[in-house]
């Protein structure tokens, strides 16, 4: 009979009504928790439809802006980091230079104080010769040259 057919259990109340069925779902809605049933697709659909244009945000920004996707975004920050470490081993090294630098000039200056004291000696008591002239010119170039090429400094 067409009564006994349509008085069905409600899938939510089961309370036996007039009920409508889901295509969806295969579920018998009351009318008033069908209703509700359609409400909660419906929304279902528009959080879809959301996430559809958010998507298609993203699309349209990233073709504005190559710059802005993610891999982009890595490798900017590989060159920042590769940057930084570079300048931090630059400026170790400009460091030691310096101290090395400070500590082969006052090795000199001592050696040439050293010098300028016997130079002064030789020429107050008048008492050099040839060999004399030649030691402290072999000395002087010697010290130039250390000057000028400090042998334990290399990059
Ligand atoms: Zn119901
Ligand atoms: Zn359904």
């Amino acid at each position: 009979m067409a009564t006994a057919k349509s008085r069905v259990q409600c899938f939510i109340c089961s309370k036996e009504k007039n009920t409508y069925s889901c295509k969806g779902c295969s579920h018998e809605f009351c009318f008033q928790h069908l209703k509700e049933h359609r409400q909660r697709i419906e929304t279902q659909l528009e959080e879809i439809i959301n996430d559809h244009d958010q998507f298609q945000q993203t699309i349209v920004q990233q073709k504005q802006n190559p710059d802005i996707s993610p891999l982009i975004e890595q490798i900017n920050q590989w060159e920042r980091n590769s940057i930084h470490q570079i300048q931090q081993a630059a400026e170790k090294c400009r460091e030691q230079v310096i101290k090395s630098t400070q500590k082969n000039n006052n090795d000199i200056e001592k050696k040439f104080s050293e010098l300028s004291q016997k130079l002064k000696e030789i020429r107050e008591e008048n008492e050099f010769n040839e060999i004399d002239l030649n030691n402290f010119q072999l000395k002087l170039t010697q010290i130039t040259e250390e000057f000028l090429q400090p042998s334990n400094t290399s990059i």
